[in-house]
C-alpha cells in the first residue's frame, strides 16, 4: 500500500540566517585600534629582520615568518597608490555608494593601507596625490576610526 507521502513533491526554500557574533581582534589589532580611537594615532609593526613596516600591524612577518614585536607610529598623511569606484550600494558597505577607495601608503610604512578616500571628485583622483586622515569624532575602536582620507 503506498504511502502518500510517495508522490509528494520535495520543496526547498532558499534562506539566510543571520547570526550576530563577536570577534576578537588580537592583541595587535587590539592596540592598533585602540590607538586611532584615543590617541588618532597610526602604528605598525616592523619586523626586525627585514624592517619592513606593516601597516594595518601584524604580528608575524609575512616574508621573514619572525614575530614583528616592534611598533612604530607612521604618518597620518600617506600617497594615493591605487584607487577603485563602487557605484552601487550594498549594507555590508559603511555609507552609501558610490564610495572611493584607495591604497594608502602612509609615511614610515612599508605597505598601503585600504580605506575610504572622500572630500575629492572622483575625476581629480590621480595615483601618487597626497592624502590625509580624518578621524572621526566618536571613535569606538574600528577601522571606521578613521572617517576617511581627504586631499592634503
Ligand atoms: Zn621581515
Amino acid at each position: 500500500m503506498a504511502d502518500w507521502k510517495d508522490n509528494v513533491e520535495n520543496i526547498v526554500y532558499p534562506g539566510r540566517i543571520k547570526v550576530p557574533y563577536k570577534w576578537y581582534v588580537g592583541e595587535v589589532g587590539s592596540r592598533f585600534l585602540t590607538g586611532l580611537r584615543d590617541k588618532k594615532e597610526i602604528w605598525g609593526t616592523k619586523c626586525p629582520n627585514c624592517s619592513k613596516v606593516y601597516v594595518p600591524p601584524v604580528k608575524n612577518c609575512g616574508e621573514c615568518f619572525v614575530l614583528t614585536d616592534q611598533w612604530v607610529k607612521v604618518e597620518d598623511t600617506g600617497t594615493l597608490e591605487s584607487f577603485t569606484v563602487v557605484s552601487y550600494s550594498h549594507e555590508m558597505m559603511p555609507t552609501k555608494a558610490p564610495i572611493i577607495y584607495g591604497l594608502i601608503k602612509l609615511g614610515g610604512a612599508d605597505g598601503a593601507i585600504m580605506h575610504i578616500i572622500d572630500d575629492v571628485k572622483k575625476e581629480d583622483l590621480k595615483v601618487g596625490m597626497k592624502l590625509k586622515a580624518v578621524f572621526a569624532d566618536k571613535r569606538e575602536g574600528t577601522i571606521l576610526d578613521i572617517k576617511h582620507f581627504s586631499p592634503v
